[in-house]
């Protein structure tokens, strides 16, 4: 099914069809380089009422700072307050190669310790 009812997308001076808006905010013809603003061309004025809406603040690096104090508490000695009671997590390597890295987060005063394994 074709339809040529459309009738606005040529161009005014030549008569040639009128490429579709892109980027820019000014159609130009192809033929007779005639130029119409795309506000102009579709006929109505675009308000310049466009609301970017703020990015989302990304939670992830909260979360990731959260789960170091999030595991099971083992009996591990913290080689800086030296008391027992150390966190225990493991985080994946970018490589698969590499395997998990252990960690062990103090509860007493947050000391990281890390154990490849
Ligand atoms: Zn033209
Ligand atoms: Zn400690």
């Amino acid at each position: 099914m074709s339809c040529f009812c459309g009738g606005s997308n040529f161009c005014p001076e030549c008569g040639n069809v009128l490429p579709l808006p892109g980027i820019l905010d000014i159609v130009c013809c192809p033929r007779c380089s005639f130029k119409i603003r795309v506000s102009e061309f579709l006929g109505q004025e675009i308000h310049s009422a466009v609301v970017f809406s703020p990015l989302e603040q990304s939670s992830v690096a909260q979360d990731e700072q959260d789960s170091e104090m999030k595991g099971p508490v083992i009996d591990r000695r913290c080689s800086r307050c030296n008391k027992e009671g150390m966190i225990y997590h493991t985080r994946q390597m970018r490589s698969a190669d590499e395997g998990q890295t252990v960690f062990f987060t103090c509860i007493h005063c947050r000391f990281q310790e890390k154990e490849d394994s």
